[in-house]
């Protein structure tokens, strides 16, 4: 039995989500920031994300033609899909060694001096406004919200649905021991607070806080925003810096290839570890001002100077017409063709965990 959705129940919403003008009302419009509109907000260096319909239909035929995205293969340079079980017990107990545990597409749980941190939550089972349709998890949870230890800092990139997910958010604000702080894109705050999250603090482009005794900034992407038929845009979207002592987390959120990485590594002079997106990025005359296939994605790695990246965004979710396993193959050849050490910038498991070391 196919699990899939149908294309034209897809197609429908899309097509509804992207006619959609803009009739949103920016709460936050600040004349003197040259990314603010009085309906919402643009990019820094690229075209204002979301596609025309003409250009959504010609996608549709293209890929139903070719009958793409292709099935994975269970085997690619010796990775098996099959999830790894985290070590639960070792992640709740933990406050003193720094963590990374890849809990599927964006969702990577944090362990960064003392803190719990979880970027982009997507617990469900698929990636959508209703749980009847839309893209389908296709890798198995590694863990569940219950099994995590108890979170204290949520990181959102942006409201699409792969990102934010109201099951897991409204479960994560009930988690036991308390909610976490969310941390939201202007805009993002307001819908957090409309499913009842309590704890949020709203963030522009590079604002800065010291929060839980981390230093948080929120940095540019390339990319939209939209949930509903009148809201293209309308919230912003942007990625994560969390400098700790000894340890700086770069957390990409969503992105196309823009000059935005190379202001973002002459800020803040490198991370050692950077969380970048590789997958969603075929076909490329459509994706590519959204989603950064793996040779931009290692561009990225290199504009902000990361010591060690993790791919994101990929083997989890099949939302685009690359084989969701792609980025197995392509990254590791993307590394050699930019001269970067296939250690550098590494795909985990769904559920593995690293451990990573303090610079001294
Ligand atoms: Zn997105
Ligand atoms: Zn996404």
């Amino acid at each position: 039995m196919s699990t899939r959705p149908r294309p034209t129940t897809l197609l429908a919403f899309a097509a509804a989500l992207l006619l959609a003008g803009c009739t949103a009302v920016n709460p936050y419009y600040d004349a003197t920031r040259p990314h603010h509109r009085p309906d919402g907000f643009a990019n820094n260096y690229g075209p204002a994300g979301g596609k025309p319909f003409g250009e959504l239909l010609a996608w549709y035929v293209e890929r139903t033609r070719n009958g793409d995205p292709k099935p994975p293969s269970t085997h690619v340079n010796g990775y098996d899909f099959p999830v790894v079980k985290p070590d639960l017990a070792m992640l709740q107990a933990n406050r003193e060694r720094i963590t990374a545990t890849w809990i599927g597409h964006s969702t990577l749980l944090l362990q960064i001096a003392g803190l719990n941190i979880l970027t982009d939550p997507q617990f469900s089972a698929r990636a959508f406004p209703v749980q009847w349709a839309g893209p389908k998890r296709r890798a198995p949870l590694p863990m569940t919200i219950a099994q995590l230890p108890r979170i204290d800092l949520v990181l959102i990139s942006h409201n699409h649905y792969d990102h934010l997910d109201h099951d897991s958010v409204t479960a994560l604000q009930a988690q036991a021991g308390g909610p976490p702080l969310f941390l939201a894109p202007l805009g993002v705050d307001l819908w957090l607070k409309d499913q009842g999250v309590t704890r949020v603090e709203r963030f522009d482009w590079w604002d800065r806080r010291t929060l839980l005794g981390v230093e948080v900034h929120f940095v540019p992407a390339q990319h939209w925003s939209a949930r509903g038929l009148f809201d293209r845009n309308a919230s912003l979207w942007g990625g994560w810096v969390v400098r700790a002592p000894g340890f700086d987390f770069y957390f990409a959120g969503d992105t196309g290839y823009s000059r935005d990485f190379a202001d973002i590594g002459a800020r803040f002079g490198g991370f050692d570890l950077a969380a970048i997106p590789v997958g969603a990025y075929l076909p490329r005359w459509f994706m590519k001002e959204q989603h950064v296939d793996p040779a931009e994605a290692v561009r990225i790695h290199r504009d902000v100077k990361a010591r060690r990246s993790i791919g994101i965004h990929w083997g989890t979710f099949e939302l685009t017409d690359e084989p969701l396993d792609a980025p197995i193959g392509e990254l590791p050849e993307a590394l050699r063709a930019q001269g970067v050490p296939a250690e550098a910038f590494v795909l985990f498991r769904h559920g593995e965990t690293r451990v990573y070391e303090r610079r001294p």
